[in-house]
């Protein structure tokens, strides 16, 4: 099961807080500029590594560049170096760069860690390629269509012939530095000199080794193509994940396969994975060592130790399942910036941001100088400052919702969405607080009618004083907050935050640009889970005593605390470097109630087909840092029983292989969907 498998998603652990393993790895996009050109000028970066996925993209990223960067590095001098330019990865985008540079008359080598169309040779047998986007044109003079990997590599393997292109394989790039005007190259061979360096190494990383004698054995592998390739051999499988038992399931029928895991137990795998496995070793067909480890590999045996004890076990053949290392670290170690990377230039963004927001906020709330009564900007207009406020707020979210629907315009929930949060701000956050109730038909206390649509524990302020005020006001916010937050809960999940709420409709206009930058994984799960808890205690706290005592400070915490710093300044200005939802996921206490309450809701949710191609995009497009791709590649359906999902679709809508989908889904419809053309692709 994934670490977020519904299992595991709902209760992370104190120990979360702290986490520092490996984690599910979204890896962050290294910056580059228009020439694919990474902060380390001369090195160039394409393909998936850039962050952006599929093969269409990678072939015509390398094209692209090869035409950018080539006419001028053919005139240039070479100097000391051998090559205009060295491209490490032998994918898709490597292969496209090669051929163009072919073509382009450069010198240049490409070096492979093993062969050239390795990720896709790594694919099952008979996989399907989708070419997608369908509406996109291969640029490139690299074969890709829609077919089947054997066609794809057959072709590919044919152009790298008749090309005669020049590159070396089962050589590992391991370090590159500059020298002068070029870099040197290092491998697991030999160095090289080159003007440019083209990384086109993708992000599946690098399996992840045991560390033990012999490992380097013809008979261990790290990925299963084809189980019918193995007959009555003696296997052992390494590893305690999905990848891992479906091997040892896969292989079980012909051969005799033991599973070798370092737990007390099996507990990482999906549920059904897991079920599996125990009835296949109930009925004698896996043999199951727990509490193992593999101690040295050789020929035709493997020494072992199993809960301390050593063994030898005949062995003709070893799958080691455990893992990759992400090529982030690869990156760090060459010193190239990754997006979101701090620098004294981020810091002073974020401290200028800030004191903007404060000064912004301060004006609306006019508690402190120079907004209060008698300071320089009290007077300023006939006009309460709420009243600008509000037309501020809709006037940002109308022109950043109007960008975003024209961003998601090929997606009519998205176009819905938007019009909604753009109507509820400008109608129930504007025009009927402000305008109905304060200026066209003025009633006492006319700004609680804010709370006619924000229930509490979002908005307390009905509940403060309410023997001064009609009992209206405090009687709707008790009906909206006690009855109608569980229901809308019940009925619609979490929609109110995509569909309605003010914060929200900020968060995806003015912030749509900031999503990917969400924090995520196990650790901050865990701090989302404590910070709302935390607000929430607070805020009943503030209602509990301030209403046994009107005049108590506890209010002033409230508004200071909460409203201000939390909700308005740290909220707002963190967009730009956490990303758009950081008040909504981390403090908001409405956003717990509402996922308390949507827990057992089991209509709204997200199901995923089987054919997700592992780009990371709808887990890097979630603002809500849910890590939607760790459903999506098990298949695995995700609601408020397993998620903080607020069903804003955004993840369905960058899909590029439309893989994801509201409510619930048959085999059929999503055979039907598939057929349906081409996907809307928005990245
Ligand atoms: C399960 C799965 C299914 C997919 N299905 C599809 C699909 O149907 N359609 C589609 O368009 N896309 C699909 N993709 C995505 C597609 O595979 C990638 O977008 C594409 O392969 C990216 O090409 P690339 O050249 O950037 O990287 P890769 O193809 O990953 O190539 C990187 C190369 O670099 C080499 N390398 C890595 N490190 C080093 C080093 N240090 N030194 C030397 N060489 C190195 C690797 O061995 C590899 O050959 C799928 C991906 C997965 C995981
Ligand atoms: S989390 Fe809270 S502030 Fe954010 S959209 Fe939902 S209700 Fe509004
Ligand atoms: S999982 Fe998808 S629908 Fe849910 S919040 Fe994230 S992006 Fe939105
Ligand atoms: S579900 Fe779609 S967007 Fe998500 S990883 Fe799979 S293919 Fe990519």
């Amino acid at each position: 099961m994934s670490p977020y498998s519904p299992a595991n998603r709902s209760s992370p652990r104190f120990g979360d807080l702290f986490y520092k393993g490996p984690d599910v790895e979204i890896l962050r996009a290294p910056e580059i500029d228009r020439r694919y050109e990474s902060s380390v000028k001369g090195i160039h970066i394409i393909g998936d590594l850039s962050g952006i996925p599929l093969l269409k993209n990678a072939v015509n990223m390398g094209q692209d560049l090869i035409e950018k960067i080539g006419p001028a590095l053919r005139e240039s001098d070479l100097e000391d170096a051998e090559y205009h330019a060295l491209i490490v990865g032998g994918g898709g985008a490597g292969l496209a760069a090669a051929l163009a540079a072919q073509e382009m008359g450069l010198r240049y080598l490409l070096v492979e860690q093993k062969h050239p169309g390795n990720t896709i040779s790594s694919f099952f047998k008979g996989k399907e390629i989708f070419a997608e986007p369908e509406a996109l044109p291969n640029r490139s003079r690299l074969w890709v269509e829609h077919s089947y990997k054997e066609e794809l590599l057959e072709r590919w393997n044919a152009a790298i012939e008749e090309g005669n292109l020049n590159l070396v394989d089962c050589e590992q790039v391991t370090n590159i530095r500059r020298d002068g005007a070029s870099f040197v190259v290092e491998t697991t061979k030999r160095g090289y000199r080159a003007r440019r360096v083209v990384l086109a190494i993708g992000r599946s990383g690098n399996p992840r080794m045991l560390g033990v004698p012999g490992e380097e054995l013809p008979k261990v592998h790290h990925v299963l193509v084809d189980p019918d390739a193995q007959t009555m051999e003696k296997i052992a499988v390494v590893g305690g994940g999905d990848a891992s038992l479906e091997a040892a399931l896969a292989l079980a029928p012909h051969n005799e396969v033991t599973l070798m895991v370092r737990a007390r137990t099996v507990k990482r795998a999906q549920k059904a994975n897991t079920e599996r496995l125990h009835q296949m070793v109930e009925s004698g067909k896996i043999n199951l060592l727990t509490e193992s480890k593999v101690v040295e590999v050789r020929e035709h045996s493997l020494d072992v130790e199993v809960k301390g004890e050593a063994y030898t076990l005949a062995n003709d053949r070893l799958f080691v399942m455990i893992g990759s290392d992400p090529p982030e670290a690869f990156l760090k170690n060459l010193k190239i910036r990754t997006e979101g990377e701090w620098s004294p230039k981020r810091v002073l963004s974020l401290a200028s941001l800030t004191l903007l927001v404060f000064l912004l906020y301060g004006w609306k709330k006019q508690g402190f100088w120079p907004f209060v009564a008698g300071g320089p900007l009290y007077a300023w207009t006939s006009w309460q400052p709420s009243m600008w406020f509000g037309l501020l707020y809709s006037t940002v979210i109308t022109g950043f919702g109007v960008k975003a629907i024209l961003r998601y315009r090929k997606d009519p929930y998205q176009v819905k969405r938007y019009i909604s949060l753009i109507l509820s701000q400008i109608f129930l956050f504007w025009i009927i607080p402000e305008i109905i109730f304060q200026m066209l038909w003025p009633v006492q206390d006319g700004w609680r009618a804010y709370g006619l649509f924000f229930p509490a524990p979002l908005y307390v302020w009905n509940f403060w004083a309410p023997q001064n005020a009609h009992i209206f006001w405090f009687a709707w916010s008790i009906v909206i907050s006690v009855a109608g937050v569980p229901l809308m809960a019940k009925l619609t999940g979490k929609k109110y935050c995509a569909f309605v709420c003010s914060c929200g409709g900020l968060a995806e206009t003015l912030g749509d640009s900031f999503r990917t930058l969400s924090p995520r994984g196990r650790r901050m799960r865990a701090w989302e889970d404590l910070l709302t808890y935390t607000v929430t205690v607070l805020v009943a706290m503030v209602i509990a005593f301030g209403l046994a005592d009107k005049d108590s400070g506890w209010w002033k915490i409230q508004g200071l605390l909460v409203d201000f710093s939390l909700a308005g300044v740290v909220g707002l200005a963190a967009y730009p470097f956490w990303g758009n939802r950081i008040w909504c996921r981390f403090l908001c206490p409405l956003a717990k109630l509402l996922y308390i309450f949507a827990k057992d809701n089991s209509r709204v949710k997200i199901a995923s087909g089987q054919h997700c191609i592992r780009c990371t995009l709808c887990s890097k497009y979630c603002q809500m840092g849910i890590p939607v791709m760790e459903f999506a590649k098990n298949g695995e359906e995700f609601s408020n029983r397993n998620s903080s999902c607020i069903q804003c679709g955004i993840c369905i809508t960058v899909c590029p292989v439309r893989n994801l989908q509201h409510g619930d889904w048959s085999e059929e419809r999503w055979k039907e969907e598939i057929e349906q053309g081409p996907p809307v692709h928005v990245v």
